[in-house]
C-alpha cells in the first residue's frame, strides 16, 4: 500500500498557518495596526473596501523599513522585535512572532511601500501568494503605506466562509475601536468605501472615549486609578445606571493591548454587585500596566488571551479601584453640600455649629504627652484634640459592647415600638440650643439620621468615626494624638510575619498615641497608649491592626502611613449598637462633614445613604414639596 502521509508542500502549510493568524478582514487589519503601533507612528490610517474583502490598507508615519527589510518582512519568522528566547519574557511590543505579513501575503495580493525616516529613496514591494512580482525604489513619504487586496483570492474555502460585507466591516471597526482606545496618544483615520468615517485626534483616554462613544458618556464615565509596585490600574468605568445587556463594550488593556479575560471581567462585574439590574452588564474601559515578566501572552496566537503569573492579586487590585470609583463618585454626586442656611451641615461648619466642640476631657487624658498643651497659637487645635480626647473616650466604652446580631435586632424593634428616642423635645432643647432647627437623631443603636439640602442622610455610625478617625490621622503632616501611659509597661508578643510588621509600623504607630519598644524576639513593650485605648485590650487592637495592615498590603496601593491609619481607624471606630447621647452624635457628624471624603469610608465603604427628596415625592406621587415651600416664602 503507498503512504498516505505527504509533506505538504510550504505554501500550502503557509496558507494553513495563515488561517489560523488571518481568520478574516479584521485579524489582517488588527495585525497591521499592530504593526504601525510597533513602528512608533503617532498618525495611522485605515481604509477599508467591502467589509476589507477586496482591500485593507493601513497607511503610518513611523519608522518605516529599509529596502532589504521591506523584502525580508515577508519570510516567515521574520521579525525585528525579538532576537533570542530570552526576549520573549520582555515582550514590549505588540508583534514578536514574525508571523503576521508571511501569513497575509500567503493569502493576498499585497504591496508595500515603505521609507525609513531618514532615507532619501523608498522601496516598494508586490508579493502575492507568497510570490514576489516586483520589488524596487520608489518615491514615497517615509513610514509604510500596505495594501492588502483581495484577500484569499487563493482559498476560495476561506471566502465562502465570510460574512456580509457589512458583518465583516463591523468586525473590523471593533479591532480600530480596540487600537483607538489603546493608543489615545495616537491620531487614528477611518475610511469605509472611500469615505471618511472616523477622524480621531491625538488625546488623552477619557477624550477618546467620548471622540468613539459619543458625546453622552462625558457625564457618564467615572475616573478609576490604583496603583502598587509593578502594577497600575487606570481608565474609566461607566456609571452603574449605564449598563447594557452584553459585554460587547468592556475594554481591558494589558500593557495597551486588547484582551478577553473572564476572569478579570467577573472581578470587575462583582464590583458592581448590587448595582446593576439582572442581566445587565456594566461598560468599562481599563487599561492594566504589569511588568511583562509578569504575564504570559503566548498563549493564544491571536494573543486576546493571556495569563497572569498573579491574577489573585490583580483581581484583587481592579475590584479595588473599581469599587473606589463607584463609591466616591456614586454618592458624592448625589450628595448637595449647598451652603443654604436650613442645612444642618456643609463643609464648612455654619455657626450652629461649635468652633471647638465643647467637650470636656476625658479624666484618663495625660496632659503631660501633649507638648504645648496651653501654649496660645494652639488654642485651635487645643481644641481638636481635646475633642479627639472625647472621641477616644467615647471609643473606649465601646471597644467592650459586644452585641450578637440577634441582641441588635431585639433592641431595634424595642426602640421602634417604644418609639421615644426619636428626637425627643426635651432633650433636644437642652442638647442643640445652639440650632433649635436642627432635627438629628440616632437609629437602632447603630445610624444617626439627619435631613440634608437634597434629601434625608442615613448614616451608619461606624463607617463615619472610622472616616473621623482616619481623616484626624492623615490630615497633619505629624498628626499628634494624645497618648497615656500605660501604668504597667505591658509585653506583647506576636507571630514571627506581626512582629515583623509591628519593627516597621512602629515608628508610625508612635504619632497616633502608641509607645512600643522592641525587646527582643517577636517581643515588644507598649509603655503609652492612644486616649481610649484600653490598657488590656492592647495586644488585641495592636493584633487586629497588624492583621489589617496585611490585608491593606494585598489590596490597596496605600503607603504606610495611610494604611496605618486605615487599619487603626477600622479598630478604633464606633461599633454598630452603641447609644450615642445627642452630644457625641452632633460631634461625629460635625467632625465627618467638616473633613474631607465624608462619603466613603477610607476602606472604601459607603458611610451614608441618601433618600432623596424627589424619591420621596415620586413614591408619594406627588409635586414637589421643596417648591411649595418656595412658593411660601
Ligand atoms: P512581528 O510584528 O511579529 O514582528 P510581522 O510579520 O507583523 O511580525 O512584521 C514583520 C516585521 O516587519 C516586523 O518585525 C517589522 O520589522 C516589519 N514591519 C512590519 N510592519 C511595519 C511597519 N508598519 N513599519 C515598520 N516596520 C514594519
Ligand atoms: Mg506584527
Amino acid at each position: 500500500m503507498d503512504s498516505i502521509i505527504n509533506i505538504l508542500p510550504e505554501f500550502v502549510a503557509n496558507q494553513i498557518a495563515a488561517g489560523e493568524v488571518v481568520n478574516r478582514p479584521a485579524s489582517a487589519v488588527k495585525e497591521l495596526l499592530e504593526n504601525a503601533v510597533d513602528a512608533g507612528s503617532d498618525h495611522i490610517e485605515l481604509h477599508v473596501k467591502d467589509g476589507g474583502r477586496t482591500l485593507i490598507q493601513v497607511v503610518d508615519n513611523g519608522c518605516g523599513m529599509n529596502a532589504e527589510d521591506a523584502r525580508r518582512c515577508f519570510l516567515p519568522h521574520a521579525t525585528s522585535k525579538l532576537s533570542g528566547a530570552d526576549d520573549l519574557l520582555h515582550i514590549r511590543t505588540m508583534g514578536f512572532r514574525g508571523e503576521a505579513l508571511a501569513s497575509i501575503a500567503a493569502v493576498a495580493q499585497v504591496e508595500l511601500q515603505t521609507r525609513t525616516q531618514d532615507s532619501e529613496t523608498g522601496t516598494h514591494v508586490c508579493i502575492e501568494g507568497n510570490k514576489t512580482t516586483l520589488a524596487e525604489d520608489c518615491a514615497c513619504a517615509p513610514g509604510t503605506n500596505i495594501c492588502v487586496y483581495n484577500l484569499y483570492f487563493n482559498t476560495p474555502a476561506r471566502r465562502e466562509f465570510l460574512k456580509s460585507d457589512e458583518v465583516e466591516y463591523r468586525y473590523v471597526e471593533e479591532e480600530f475601536n480596540r487600537m483607538a482606545l489603546a493608543q489615545p496618544g495616537i491620531c487614528f483615520q477611518l475610511h469605509r468605501n472611500g469615505q471618511k468615517l472616523n477622524h480621531l485626534e491625538a488625546t488623552n483616554l477619557n477624550r477618546r472615549i467620548v471622540q468613539l462613544m459619543g458625546k453622552a458618556f462625558e457625564s457618564r464615565l467615572l475616573k478609576v486609578a490604583q496603583n502598587i509596585p509593578g502594577l497600575n490600574v487606570f481608565g474609566y468605568i461607566c456609571t452603574p445606571d449605564y449598563n447594557i445587556k452584553g459585554r460587547s463594550k468592556q475594554f481591558i488593556f494589558v500593557n495597551r493591548r486588547f484582551i478577553r479575560h473572564s476572569g478579570l471581567s467577573n472581578a470587575i462585574e462583582r464590583a458592581y454587585q448590587g448595582l446593576l439590574p439582572e442581566g445587565k452588564f456594566p461598560v468599562f474601559f481599563l487599561h492594566i500596566e504589569i511588568e511583562p515578566e509578569n504575564i504570559d501572552v503566548n498563549i493564544h496566537p491571536t494573543k486576546t488571551e493571556i495569563r497572569f503569573k498573579n491574577q489573585e492579586l490583580v483581581c484583587k487590585v481592579l475590584v479595588s479601584a473599581v469599587k473606589f470609583a463607584l463609591g466616591v463618585n456614586q454618592l458624592s454626586d448625589s450628595i448637595d453640600f449647598g451652603s443654604e442656611q436650613a442645612l444642618p451641615y456643609s463643609y464648612k461648619p455654619q455657626g450652629y455649629m461649635p468652633d471647638a466642640p465643647k467637650l470636656k476631657l476625658h479624666p484618663d487624658y495625660n496632659p503631660f504627652s501633649n507638648p504645648h498643651p496651653t501654649a496660645p497659637k494652639m488654642e485651635q487645635n487645643a481644641g481638636y484634640r481635646e475633642s479627639y480626647a472625647r472621641n477616644f473616650a467615647l471609643m473606649q466604652e465601646n471597644l467592650h459592647v459586644e452585641n450578637t446580631p440577634q441582641q441588635l435586632l431585639l433592641d431595634c424593634v424595642a426602640e421602634v415600638q417604644a418609639d421615644t428616642r426619636i428626637d425627643p423635645p426635651e432633650e433636644k432643647q437642652a442638647d442643640t440650643k445652639a440650632e433649635s432647627r436642627v432635627r438629628i437623631f440616632q437609629l437602632f443603636d447603630s445610624y444617626i439620621v439627619t435631613p440634608l439640602k437634597s434629601g434625608l442622610a442615613i448614616i451608619d455610625q461606624q463607617a463615619a468615626s472610622e472616616r473621623v478617625l482616619y481623616n484626624s490621622y492623615t490630615e497633619q503632616a505629624e498628626p499628634s494624638i494624645p497618648s497615656q501611659s500605660t501604668l504597667f509597661p505591658q509585653t506583647v508578643e506576636f507571630s514571627e510575619s506581626h512582629a515583623g510588621i509591628l519593627q516597621k509600623i512602629k515608628s508610625e504607630l508612635a504619632h497616633l498615641g502608641w509607645g512600643i519598644e522592641w525587646i527582643g524576639g517577636n517581643a515588644f513593650m507598649v509603655n503609652a497608649l492612644p486616649v481610649g485605648v484600653v490598657e488590656s485590650r492592647a495586644q488585641d487592637i495592636l493584633e487586629s491592626i497588624l492583621t489589617a495592615y496585611a490585608d491593606n498590603l494585598l489590596a490597596d496601593t496605600a503607603d504606610l502611613r495611610q494604611n496605618v491609619a486605615l487599619a487603626t481607624a477600622r479598630q478604633l471606630s464606633i461599633p454598630k449598637g452603641k447609644p450615642l447621647s445627642q452630644e457625641e452624635i452632633l460631634y461625629l457628624t460635625s467632625q465627618l462633614f467638616s473633613g474631607a471624603c465624608p462619603e466613603v469610608t477610607p476602606s472604601r465603604k459607603p458611610v451614608l445613604w441618601i433618600l432623596e427628596h424627589e424619591t420621596l415625592d415620586g413614591f408619594f406621587a406627588r409635586s414637589s414639596v421643596k417648591k411649595k415651600t418656595e412658593d411660601v416664602q
